[in-house]
């Protein structure tokens, strides 16, 4: 749908256009008309699937269309739960808004509140906010939220993971009763409809993407390997396959640390981003990211979720989460506003739990490819079947013998290198992987007699592979 079909403003248009977008997301075809009616909207879309435009643009018209000659005061207030993605909302209103005389102010937490302070002394029509520094602000009486008619809750699913939603019933009886909610979630867990279901009225649900699945412009593999060579297999692929402008999350702040330790002293141009880093050296590393400064950002699933790097390639779970749905959020960041993109996963024998709870979740399996020279010495148990046991095959990256010591790996590595070329385009956007999920089920899952059902021992993989 083109944006002029949504009855906007001029000025809005402009912006839009300015911005370079043709048409309208299908978040943004179906919750603009219904924001601009003033209903409740309970809205379920992926991350990078423009739905920061999808609330913004009808809120920035309905504020300019009420507006009255007074001192700006909060009417409309986002809330959201980390200073990333606050700050990249505020962007959003400054850039679509830069034709309209609507003032926006940004309040986030790990800056010094003073200039926070003064910004909303001078009056403000449009607040955005993480929930802590929101209610610090309103403790020292600097926000006065009875003026608000919109209360946006933006990624809601991650505020309640974080805990925040007593926040949040804090801050809702603080506005008044009469004013409408839009309620953005990644997911519409059991959890967000109860919550939805005592802060919204009567709303109206909006639900683009089937519960769960991943997004469909990203391919998908799985390299099993042992955890202790995890960092080498990193460094090889980011240096053999010329890997650039990769977002790798760990599960972990010190794994982070760690795994950036472990890329500088491989002479990977690489940064980390993580909650006990300080919000400037989120917002220099994350620049220096976007600069083509840094090739590899190292981050944790909160610090990441605010993260939106148009044209991102390639997204690499170093651990896989601890919960499923935080896959779905972590592959997000790639694949944007109908980009291609792909999602690499480093899995280890430990880890069988979590993948087979991400397969579950996303209701397919995930192709395997093990890496010449880094096969797991810890078998990676199969993958169960969502109907039948058969368990997911093991495509080799070639078709030589699996080294059996060091020594030996270290003699085949080099070889690889000479092979890089073919598995390049595989890794960096352009796999082969299936897209359709239908379509990748079948070929990631290869039924097989059930005598080659179980791991085969090494003589014999060696003679099969
Ligand atoms: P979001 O889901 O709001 O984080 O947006 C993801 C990315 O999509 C951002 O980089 C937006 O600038 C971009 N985007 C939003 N709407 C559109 C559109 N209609 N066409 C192309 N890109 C868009």
């Amino acid at each position: 749908m083109q944006f002029s079909q949504l009855g906007l403003l001029p000025e809005l248009l402009r912006a839009i256009s300015e911005k370079g977008y043709s048409k309208t997301t299908a978040i943004q075809e179906k919750a603009i008309p219904a924001a601009l009616t003033n209903q409740d909207v309970m809205a379920s879309a992926q991350t990078g699937t423009g739905k920061t435009a999808a609330f913004v643009l009808p809120l920035l018209q309905q504020l300019t269309e009420n507006r009255n000659n007074n001192k700006a005061q909060v009417r409309v207030l986002i809330i959201t739960p980390t200073r990333e993605l606050a700050a990249q909302i505020q962007d959003s209103v400054l850039t679509y808004g830069k034709y309209l005389q609507i003032k926006s102010v940004v309040v986030f937490g790990g800056v010094k509140i003073n200039p926070q302070i003064h910004q909303l002394r001078r009056g403000t029509d449009i607040l955005v906010a993480t929930p802590g520094r929101l209610l610090d602000l309103v403790q020292q009486k600097v926000i006065n939220l009875s003026k608000v008619s919109t209360l946006v809750l933006d990624e809601a699913d991650r505020m309640l993971d974080m805990g925040f939603i007593p926040d949040i019933k804090r801050i809702q009886a603080l506005i008044p009763a009469t004013k409408r909610t839009l309620l953005f979630s990644a997911t519409f867990s059991n959890e967000i409809r109860k919550l939805a279901r005592s802060m919204l009225n009567k709303p109206l649900e909006i639900d683009v993407a089937p519960r769960n699945t991943t997004i469909e412009t990203v391919s998908q593999k799985i390299h099993p390997v042992d955890k202790n060579t995890k960092s080498s297999l990193l460094i090889h692929l980011i240096k053999k396959q010329s890997w650039r402008q990769v977002l790798v999350f760990t599960r972990t702040k010190h794994g982070a640390n760690r795994l950036v330790k472990a890329l500088t002293k491989a002479g990977i141009r690489s940064d980390a981003i993580h909650g006990n880093k300080t919000q400037g050296a989120r917002t220099r590393a994350l620049a220096a990211f976007k600069n083509h400064e840094t090739d590899i950002l190292v981050a944790t699933d909160i610090a990441a979720r605010g993260i939106d790097i148009i044209q991102l390639p390639l997204v690499v779970n170093f651990d896989l989460p601890n919960v499923a749905e935080d896959y779905v959020h972590r592959i997000g960041r790639t694949g944007r506003a109908g980009i291609k993109g792909s999602a690499v996963s480093l899995v280890s024998a430990d880890e069988i739990k979590q993948l087979r709870d991400i397969e579950r979740c996303i209701k397919m399996h995930l192709q395997r490819h093990e890496i010449e020279g880094f096969e797991p010495s810890q078998h990676l148990a199969e993958s169960r079947s969502f109907s039948s046991p058969a368990p997911a095959r093991i495509n080799r990256s070639n078709n030589k013998a699996r080294p059996r010591n060091r020594s030996e790996k270290n003699r085949s590595q080099l070889k690889t290198e000479h092979h890089s070329q073919s598995s390049q385009a595989n890794s960096n956007g352009q796999s082969s992987t299936p897209v359709n999920h239908s379509r990748n089920r079948i070929r990631s899952f290869s039924p097989k007699p059930s005598t080659q059902r179980s791991r085969p021992s090494q003589a014999a993989r060696s003679r099969v592979s």
